[in-house]
């Protein structure tokens, strides 16, 4: 039946003993650091807008977030710039592409896309207000501080191995330089931010808890702040839903049917609108960059518990 949740530590147990043994697929080993991720370690945690939380395995191990921090961002940029501003810079439309490529920022307008694919989200990294780059950092990690309702910190490892190694990223920066995108020539700056905001540590809960905040239109399930306006959390969630999961946002959207992202270190947050974030994490990923366990244990909810946003309550 449609959204009757009574049994869901249950279910969460059962699919995490189901898919432990589940081994396919490879860390991101593309930045040095995340392919020492221990690919044992698997959590699914879920934390409704009231505050309940279930959960099972390894929640409490820690990873970065890389782009599962990219709506977030996004929506802190729309609170400081406005809806205009946004869009002069960064679309809103699904690629079809991978997270990384290059290739549609030379055609059309020189826009990005969207803000969830990495040429978006480092538009998205030269729009963050602040007085220095110490100040901006500071105001993204406190932003997520506020959604997860504790401290965090930067994984500097992961930022350093990153920074050294994102030839990609650095490609598509300048290029976006070059178009008149970004529109200053600190460069190795905005890169920075964005290396340091995909470096932010968490844990499964934390994800579940972001998820769930941006399910309760902003509204923190624990400390119960107000930590982004109503219509922000909406256009993240929009966001989410056409762009979340790249070149297979559309698959996503016909097998599980819920605003998601993921991020390569092997975390993955969905949001059932005004019901609860859900989180899965696990670092073995496919090609496309999502983790392969969280999909699978996505797809049994989605079925079970008739999840999809277009979901009929008679299901
Ligand atoms: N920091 C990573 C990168 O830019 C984030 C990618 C991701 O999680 N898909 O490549």
């Amino acid at each position: 039946m449609k959204n009757n949740f009574s049994d869901i530590q249950n279910t969460i147990e059962e699919l995490h003993c189901k898919y432990l043994p589940f081994k396919d697929g490879h860390t991101a080993d593309y930045i040095p650091e995340l392919a020492h991720a221990n690919t044992n370690h698997f959590g699914i945690a879920v934390v409704t807008t009231e505050g309940e939380v279930f959960k099972v395995g390894n929640c409490e191990a820690s990873f970065t977030l890389q782009s599962t921090s990219k709506p977030f961002v996004y929506g802190l940029a729309l609170e400081q710039n406005g809806q205009e501003k946004m869009l002069s810079k960064v679309g809103v439309e699904p690629t079809g592409d991978a997270f990384n490529s290059i290739i549609e920022l030379e055609k059309q307008s020189h826009r990005p896309y969207n803000p969830m694919i990495n040429s978006g989200a480092i538009a998205v990294s030269s729009l963050i207000q602040g007085t220095s780059f110490h100040d901006k950092i500071a105001t993204i990690i406190k932003a997520f501080e506020s959604y997860v309702g504790h401290a965090l910190v930067v994984d500097e490892n992961v930022f350093l191995s990153e920074k050294k190694t994102a030839h990609r990223n650095r490609a598509i920066a300048h290029l976006l330089r070059h178009f008149g995108i970004i529109e200053e020539d600190n460069i190795e700056e905005i890169l920075d931010l964005y290396f340091k905001q995909c470096s932010i540590l968490v844990n499964t809960i934390d994800l579940a808890t972001i998820a769930a905040t941006i399910a309760g239109g902003g509204v923190q399930p624990f400390t119960k702040n107000q930590v982004v306006h109503s219509n922000t959390a909406r256009d993240i969630l929009s966001l989410m839903f056409t762009c979340g999961m790249y070149d297979s946002t559309g698959e996503w959207a016909y097998t599980v049917g819920l605003p998601a992202k993921s991020g390569v270190s092997g975390g993955l947050l969905a949001a059932l609108p005004g019901k609860m974030g859900i989180a899965v994490y696990s670092p073995l990923i496919d090609e496309r960059g999502h983790s392969l366990r969280a999909v699978k244990v996505f797809q049994e909810l989605a079925k079970k518990y008739s999840l999809s946003v277009f979901s009929h309550e008679d299901n």
